[in-house]
């Protein structure tokens, strides 16, 4: 089987050309030139030929083949008009037949609630400003995603998998764990770009968990997680204060939790912040059965 052809420098430059654009970084438009990188992030993203895709991003198509090539079918998502318009015409003229295959929408991957195909998969070159928004959206909004393959920053990469602990350990960290278990999978050089970015990219797997960690709201644990790494030098106890209403009643819901008042948050895994979530709620049917008894 003769392989498929990918998007080069030459091409890239043909379709910029014709549609007269120039890449904005508001937009974090960085357009792969590369098909050997294209093929990493195919192979990495380990998609099987029956998977629905979700494409964020999708830009003059180089990743766009790839994916059409390895998946059943698939949804991309572009925020950039004439980018959007383009890409059924790359299609037809790259993937002849192809084009009943995927469905091009133009919205701002944020904002999206629906999608007219339900996607196993999300496989994206991401704009790199609203990388972490965009995944915590996706993997929230559509629960039928079972697995993802992002290129991000390589620091947003390792912050994304970073694990308690390390100085890197942050609110991406331990949200995306809520979601996923989340590994960073390879490093991108700067020169498969154009434009070229100043920094290098990295790859990053997440595997939806099974089953959700807590019946509890996740905003509830969000929270938790948001105010502990506002300060994140700050122990626990102090910085969860405001949110608990005292220093002292933090420190009562964090020993309720089985949690060191003195710990910091950057120490706490997801497990931690649903703890402390959980008995945030609980505390006041604690307090009452102790009163009764
Ligand atoms: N996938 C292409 C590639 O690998 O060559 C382009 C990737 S480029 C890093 C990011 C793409 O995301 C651009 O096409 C940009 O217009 C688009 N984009 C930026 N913000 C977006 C948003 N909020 N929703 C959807 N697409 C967005």
């Amino acid at each position: 089987m003769t392989e498929e052809q990918l998007l080069g420098p030459q091409e890239i430059r043909d379709l910029a050309a014709a549609l007269g654009i120039r890449p904005t970084k508001t937009l974090g438009q960085n357009f792969v030139i590369d098909p050997n990188t294209i093929r990493r992030i195919i192979a990495a993203a380990e998609i099987s030929p029956d998977e629905t895709v979700l494409e964020v991003g999708p830009g003059l198509g180089s990743l766009t083949l790839g994916i059409l090539d390895a998946a059943k079918d698939m949804v991309a998502v572009e925020i950039d008009p004439p980018l959007a318009e383009q890409l059924p015409a790359t299609i037809a003229k790259f993937r002849p037949g192809a084009e009943g295959r995927i469905d091009v929408i133009l919205s701002d991957a944020l904002k999206v609630t629906e999608l007219p195909r339900v996607p196993s998969a999300l496989v994206a070159n991401l704009p790199y400003n609203v990388a972490v928004p965009v995944l915590l959206h996706l993997f929230a909004t559509f629960p039928s995603i079972e697995h993802a393959l992002v290129m991000v920053q390589d620091e947003v990469a390792d912050r994304l998998s970073a694990r308690p602990g390390s100085k890197i350990y942050g609110v991406p960290s331990v949200k995306a764990n809520w979601f996923a278990q989340v590994s960073k999978a390879g490093v991108i050089g700067t020169n498969v770009f154009w434009p070229a970015p100043k920094i290098k990219s990295g790859l990053v797997a997440f595997k939806r968990r099974q089953q959700l960690l807590s019946d509890i709201p996740r905003e509830e644990v969000f929270a938790v997680v948001d105010t502990a790494f506002a300060q994140r030098r700050k122990t626990l106890r102090a910085a969860l204060a405001g949110w608990a209403g005292s220093a002292a009643r933090a420190g009562e819901i964090l020993e309720a939790a089985g949690i060191s008042p003195q710990e910091r948050g950057e120490k706490l895994d997801i497990h931690g912040f649903i703890a402390i979530a959980e008995a945030a709620r609980r505390l006041p049917e604690l307090e009452q059965a102790g009163e009764g008894a």
